[in-house]
């Protein structure tokens, strides 16, 4: 597989997991009150969703990763108002947290920071393309043959591979269900939501997991959507195709844990605080300093590759991160 290729299917993969619908199996998806007016959409699989409701209407961050997820959002979301969603704000492009889009009222105002924009129409566009029109049915078909020499020849893996079928069969039905939704509003460094008697501060802090991240401010309420600046107790994707950068990521999240923040709402799993937030930018320092020091002892790529987790990543969700993590701080660092 293309390396291309490969973090084509990272973007989509989300749409064919268990259920493909970018659902967990069997999840239930409610709103959860996380401070006044403000919910967390739990149940759905790929980025966190939150909204805040207000008397002058709804402010949503993220979109959730399939057109299915983000009409389950709506659906949260009017069980709690029945006031629009006015504002629908991108902390960044990946698919996990724009592809929920096109389910949401043509009125509503898409906010992202312009790279992210920029990404959506240079990136997700052009791949999911690629992957719907190509890709996809490519892989479809090779199944097809594969299941149906295995029916032939009553193979043992009949029903595992008939269930991958189905799988990918399901996953392009959802890819050409995709509409491509863009930002109406772009900014550069900082924009203020004005709703409902609150500020919800926007806000770009330099090149981090991608080059166009949006933090989530709501000084009202003391908390923080960090989008996938944190991957909240896990090795995190870095996101190298869109110019992520672990050095300034580290610095974006020494800034914001100096904002007033009592909640942090991670880009992907559970609610934490700033030490939860802490935790990343301390991980990208340990990760940074063990791949210098493998550098400095002459070892290639592949061998730095090779490193164990330190003692301190315990516990971490997402260990076949790690090899590709080690990756984009080993090239980040000799293109220094
Ligand atoms: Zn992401």
């Amino acid at each position: 597989m293309k390396k291309s290729d490969a973090v084509l299917v990272f973007v989509v993969m989300l749409l064919f997991t268990s259920s493909a619908s970018g659902l967990p199996a069997g999840a239930e998806v409610r709103a959860v009150p996380v401070a006044n007016g403000l919910y967390l959409v739990e149940g759905l699989e790929g980025g966190n969703v939150a909204f805040l409701v207000t008397d002058e209407g709804v402010l949503v961050v993220d979109s959730g990763t399939s057109p299915e997820a983000g009409r389950l959002i709506m659906a949260e979301i009017a069980k709690k108002t029945d006031k629009p969603v006015k504002y629908l704000v991108l902390t960044h492009y990946h698919g996990d947290h724009t592809f929920g889009l096109q389910a949401f009222p043509s009125s509503t105002v898409i906010i992202a920071q312009q790279n992210t924009a920029d990404n959506i129409r240079h990136l997700n566009e052009p791949r999911i393309r690629g992957m719907m029109e190509k890709a996809m049915p490519e892989m479809v078909a090779a199944q097809k043959l594969a299941v149906d020499k295995l029916r032939k020849k009553k193979g043992k893996d009949l029903k595992k591979e008939e269930e991958r079928l189905q799988e990918l069969e399901a996953g392009l039905a959802q890819l050409r269900e995709l509409r491509f939704v863009y930002p109406a509003i772009t900014f550069q460094t900082k924009l203020s939501v004005f709703l409902g008697g609150q500020e919800v501060e926007v806000v770009h802090l330099g090149r981090a997991h991608t080059d166009g991240d949006a933090l989530v401010h709501f000084p009202g309420l003391n908390v923080l959507h960090t989008g996938d600046l944190l991957f909240a107790a896990s090795y995190p994707y870095i996101g190298v195709e869109a110019g992520a950068d672990t050095a300034s990521w580290i610095a974006a999240i020494e800034r914001a844990a100096s904002w007033e923040v009592e909640t942090v709402i991670p880009g992907h799993g559970r609610i934490t605080d700033k030490q939860g937030l802490l935790k990343m930018a301390a991980y990208l320092s340990e990760l940074r300093e063990a791949v210098k020091g493998a550098i400095a002892a002459g070892k290639s790529l592949a061998e730095a590759k090779k490193m164990a987790p330190l003692p301190s990543w315990k516990g971490f969700d997402r260990e076949r991160q790690l090899p590709m993590n080690i990756e984009a701080v080993y090239n980040e660092l000799i293109r220094k």
